[in-house]
């Protein structure tokens, strides 16, 4: 039997798979989602404030994309976790990869991290779970990508916000602003590393949308919305509707974690 002949273009035809941030088909409405980190209780909330049924679905056919860090300090991380999956595999929701996701699927795989910064709180819990249940979410949060381009290319979406020149680009500098921002070296007078204003020189068309360093209350800098109200740390879990731009937001029940 002749061997078959060895195709040498294979792999090398132009794919026609989509890349994975680019969600540009779906065009909404969405119900964007600042930092969760752990907090079931304020997300359940959020989620019945927001129009959405217990099983995680809209009757609007919205569908929520969370803006990363799902996970770490807060009480019930893997309560978020079972939530968000089971809403993620409905078709009902998406997230971006935060910071706090990188460090957790890294610690997941064996790798020797330092238990700080609230990733002690994801291991306790998660110590309590099936190796099942572990191994869904070391497989969910591997998938996660630093960043979305949505809606015709009119909604970015990134953990720690992203200049305009990197939206749609994979590279390695695209995924670190995507997950760290640019850290200055400093600190606020609340232990917060302080990051390069990026927002301050955005010119883009796209509106992005971001979580990563906690705000008081969400301010609209050029087009792009910090949805990080600090929850965790005793502020607020807030969404922006999209595309109406408004803000709907519940309260922490306390602070679950001190920086
Ligand atoms: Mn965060």
């Amino acid at each position: 039997m002749a061997a078959r002949p060895v195709d040498h273009t294979v792999g090398m035809e132009p794919s026609d798979e989509p890349l994975p941030h680019d969600l540009r088909h779906e065009t909404g409405p969405f119900d964007v989602i600042g930092d969760v980190h752990g907090c079931h209780v304020e997300l359940v909330h959020l989620l019945r404030e927001l129009g959405y049924s217990p099983g995680g679905a809209h009757p609007d056919g919205r569908k929520v994309v969370f803006v990363g860090d799902l996970v770490d300090r807060g009480p019930d991380t893997p309560g978020v976790l079972r939530l968000v999956m089971a809403m993620a595999a409905a078709g009902n929701a998406v997230s971006v990869r935060g910071n706090h996701e990188e460090k957790l699927v890294r610690a997941l795989k064996g790798h020797a991290v330092q238990l700080n910064h609230g990733l002690e709180q994801s291991v306790e819990q998660l110590a309590r779970e099936t190796p099942e249940f572990r191994a869904e979410v070391l497989a969910f949060c591997d998938s996660l990508v630093p960043h979305f381009v949505l809606d015709g290319g009119k909604l970015v979406i990134a953990h720690a916000g992203l200049p305009e020149s990197y939206h749609g680009r994979e590279s390695a500098r695209t995924r670190s602003l995507a997950l760290w921002g640019v850290s200055t070296g400093r600190y606020d007078a609340k232990g917060f590393p302080v990051r390069y204003p990026w927002a301050q020189d955005y010119r883009g068309a796209a509106m992005v949308l971001y979580g990563h360093t906690p705000v008081e209350e969400p301010t609209w800098v050029n087009g792009t919305l910090c949805l990080d109200t600090g929850c965790v740390f005793g502020g607020s879990l807030t969404a922006l509707r999209y595309p109406e731009r408004e803000i709907v937001s519940v309260p922490a029940r306390r602070a679950w974690y001190r920086q």
